[in-house]
């Protein structure tokens, strides 16, 4: 990223744009065209209501991030209901089968990892009780899931997946990344007023010629080619079993504290535990961050009754054992 910045259109980013729209494939576990916007992946829970869906969305919400995808719907001027569970609660295939069953949707939307509540939703099975319903597309949030957990995409019938590159890919913020089924083109072919910006089509269009729709960030476009070369080396393999290694290791040391979601659904990615002893987690917090370190305070109207730890990215069990050093002492400070 620190090099030259190349340009946004000519033969050398194209090359970068090839290489890293087919290794996305690999990491999505696609046969479907991926692509990159520039972007937050806030951007794409946009892109999705406006390109999919003429009818009615059901949006599964468990959490802020997914409750984030209701509300975009809503104000796109789409017609979408909520499948609601409580907070630290799963979104399960039953509820999304019987949901389809009572009423007619054009396309479901879940979120895989809900980074507010620490859930990891069953998409397989979701995808499943999706599948039987011919006329439903499938959008699934993989902003917290994509690159720290599986996510199989072709195997689980996801038609439009999307991630950040902030969370478990450990870049920068600014670009998102995503995957579109032919199904979900063909939906996006024949939308209304689905906007310029995130027009599929045209992100399809453009990628025949191996570039973006708008300038894109060619520095971020760079690094994450080299990331995406770091990923596959390690083997996503590896990596989700090094995701799942450091999930256990947090949770085992800090087994004083009960953890948030649902035990049977949680997510390798980030441990949200329940503050039960009434400790004050913004100061713990800047405490912790004094010897260089961070974690989360609970999210939205979870802060201060949870609090979290993200264990994800190219982080090691050894990051995790300095980390809950410095997090054990300053609680130990604190008289707790
Ligand atoms: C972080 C996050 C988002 C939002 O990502 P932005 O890039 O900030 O738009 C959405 N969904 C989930 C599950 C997230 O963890």
């Amino acid at each position: 990223m620190a090099g030259p910045v190349i340009s946004h259109r000519g033969p050398e980013v194209e090359e970068v744009t090839r290489d890293v729209f087919d290794k996305l494939k690999v990491l999505f576990g696609t046969q479907n065209d991926c692509y990159v916007a520039l972007s937050a992946a806030t951007g794409i829970m946009e892109a999705v209501v406006r390109n999919l869906s003429e009818q009615r969305i059901l949006v599964g919400v468990c959490g802020a991030f997914s409750d984030r995808q209701f509300q975009v719907a809503l104000k796109n001027g789409k017609k979408a209901t909520p499948l609601q569970v409580k907070a630290g609660q799963v979104i399960r295939a039953e509820m999304v089968a019987d949901a389809l069953k009572k009423d007619d949707y054009d396309l479901v939307c879940m979120v895989h990892s809900e980074t507010s509540t620490g859930v990891l939703n069953p998409i397989e099975e979701i995808g499943q009780a999706v599948a039987e319903h011919d006329n439903t597309l499938f959008a699934v949030d993989c902003v917290s899931s994509m690159g720290g957990a599986p996510v199989l995409v072709d195997d689980w019938g996801i038609d439009v997946a999307f991630a950040g590159i902030q969370k478990a890919m450990a870049l920068p913020p600014g670009l998102a990344m995503f995957s579109v089924s032919p199904k979900a083109m063909e939906r996006s072919r024949e939308a209304v007023n689905k906007g310029q910006y995130f027009d599929f089509e045209n992100y399809r269009k453009m990628a025949t010629k191996n570039q973006s729709p708008a300038t894109t960030n060619t520095s971020l476009l760079v690094a994450l080619r080299f990331q995406l070369n770091r990923i596959l080396a390690e083997g996503l393999e590896a990596r989700w079993d090094r995701h799942a290694k450091m999930a256990s290791y947090v949770r085992d040391r800090l087994d004083r504290f009960n953890l948030f979601p649902d035990p049977d659904f949680m997510s390798p990615t980030v441990s949200v535990f329940r503050n039960e002893d009434g400790i004050n987690i913004a100061s713990l917090i800047d405490a912790v961050n004094k010897t260089g370190k961070l974690f989360g305070n609970g999210y939205g109207s979870l802060k201060e009754k949870t609090f979290r730890i993200g264990h994800m990215g190219d982080l090691q069990i050894e990051h995790l054992s300095e980390f809950l050093d410095s997090f054990e002492a300053c609680l130990a400070a604190t008289g707790a």
